[in-house]
């Protein structure tokens, strides 16, 4: 019996990622930079509760 994954998409530019990526979440070091950069520029509000809806839950931090 096959466990089916479950794709994941990048947050920015919406491509699939490889849960087992260095950038993982995102697909690239690039949308991982413009990520970091959004959140030095302020460009993500931390009061908005819709953010969390994009949060897998099977995320694990290593
Ligand atoms: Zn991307």
């Amino acid at each position: 019996m096959t466990i089916k994954q479950t794709p994941f998409k990048c947050p920015l530019c919406k491509a699939p990622v490889i849960r087992k990526s260095e950038d993982f979440p995102f697909c690239s070091p690039r949308c991982k930079t413009i990520d970091l950069g959004n959140w030095a520029s302020d460009a993500y509000s931390i009061s908005e509760p819709s953010a969390d809806d994009d949060i897998p839950h099977d995320r694990v931090i290593h």
